[in-house]
């Protein structure tokens, strides 16, 4: 009986789509028995597709309200679904692995034993699908980077969506939590700490509502938010999000350990598949070719010609780590003509992404 609940979790996982969707493997089976006990992976696969009360959720599973409210939440503390506060309501909504159920296991940053073996069963889980589907070809980009506000430059014209900024001011709340790329590696093998900051992932709005709610991440207010966005950009880490103008985060990415990064840079030309719409321009009267701009740059895009750096265009992400770590000033970020707008939102985003095959 509990295998049937969980080959209709797989089915339902692999409908919901995302980076690593639900695969009828072993190792799908195995990550998922640790995660959810069977009666929570039954629920999982009837969740409806629309945030829902558990009186619906009930009335759709024929169950009693008390007993599904009690599994929901329970669900909802684990990071198996999401669940929100709306109009006086409480709400419950199932997510997709990737970006959802994998995220929440890290974001507290918690160290375990059953924190360590759910690392290694996702890990598993993410290396077989990897290995079962070959090689990926982006079609059109799931995420974009935002640039490092600070470098660009003065005259530029900034759409609001690429703006740090235009976040900051108009979400509430905003939350903070542990890097979960960084702290899975970590989690696998302590010996992969790269040593950047993992207190640097951002959540906007209702998400940040949920990881507040749930003890995942804790909430800060707007001065605090921009201390974190500085601190990532001083240590070279990449602004990332959904390739959406409307957001609800802000992974601040190193290439070692991060999807989005590592995701791109397995492309041929990750510039081309992960951009900002901004590209740096070096000065070279103020360059002192002292190469600070190469080693910090993310995607290896940047290298010496001579005195000054050259930028291969097909490689760089645009992000303005270069510019930040300049000490001589010399870099600024400046808008990169041609380059398409992001979808509005998560639903434009996969109808530009269906499109695209
Ligand atoms: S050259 Fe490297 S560091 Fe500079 S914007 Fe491009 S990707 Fe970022
Ligand atoms: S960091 Fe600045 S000064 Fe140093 S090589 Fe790069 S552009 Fe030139």
């Amino acid at each position: 009986m509990s295998d049937e609940r969980y080959r209709q979790l797989c089915a339902l996982m692999a409908q919901r789509g995302g980076r690593y969707p639900g695969m009828d493997i072993p190792e799908f089976y195995e990550m998922t028995r640790e995660l959810f006990t069977p009666e929570e992976a039954a629920l999982a696969a009837a969740l409806p597709p629309k945030p829902a009360p558990a009186g619906v959720i009930a009335r759709e599973t024929g169950k009693k309200e008390g007993e599904v409210a009690e599994l929901l939440e329970a669900m909802a503390s684990k990071g198996l679904c999401s669940s929100f506060q709306k109009d006086g309501s409480r709400l419950y909504m199932g997510v997709p692995f990737v970006p959802g159920i994998f995220e929440f296991q890290f974001m507290r940053g918690t160290r375990t034993d059953r924190d360590r073996e759910i690392a290694r069963l996702i890990h598993s889980y993410k290396q077989a699908v990897d290995a079962a589907r070959g090689p990926q070809t982006i079609t059109f980009p799931a995420n974009r980077v935002i640039p490092v506000g600070e470098t660009i430059r003065p005259d530029s014209k900034v759409h609001t969506y690429n703006q740090v900024s235009t976040y900051i001011d108009n979400y509430a709340p905003i939350a903070v939590s542990t890097c979960f790329c960084r702290h899975e590696g970590k989690l696998l093998d302590e010996k992969s700490d790269c040593g950047k900051p993992d207190d640097v992932c951002m959540q906007f709005g209702l998400g940040a509502s949920f990881v507040i709610e749930r003890g995942m991440g804790r909430k800060v207010n707007k001065e605090e938010a921009r201390g974190v966005l500085k601190k990532a950009a001083e240590a070279g880490l990449v602004h990332a999000s959904m390739n959406t103008q409307e957001i609800d985060f802000i992974c601040n990415c190193c290439s070692c350990h991060c999807m989005i990064l590592k995701t791109a840079l397995s492309q041929p030309k990750p510039g081309r598949v992960l951009y900002s719409g901004f590209q740096p321009r070096i000065d070279p009267d103020l360059c002192t070719g002292c190469e600070v701009c190469v080693d910090r740059c993310p995607a290896k895009a940047s290298a010496m010609e001579g005195n000054v750096p050259e930028v291969d265009g097909d490689r760089c992400f645009g992000c303005g780590v270069c510019a930040t770590g300049c000490p001589a000033e010399a870099i600024v970020m400046e808008e990169k003509l041609g380059v398409q707008e992001p979808p509005l939102n998560r639903k434009a985003l996969r109808a530009a992404m269906e499109a695209k095959g």
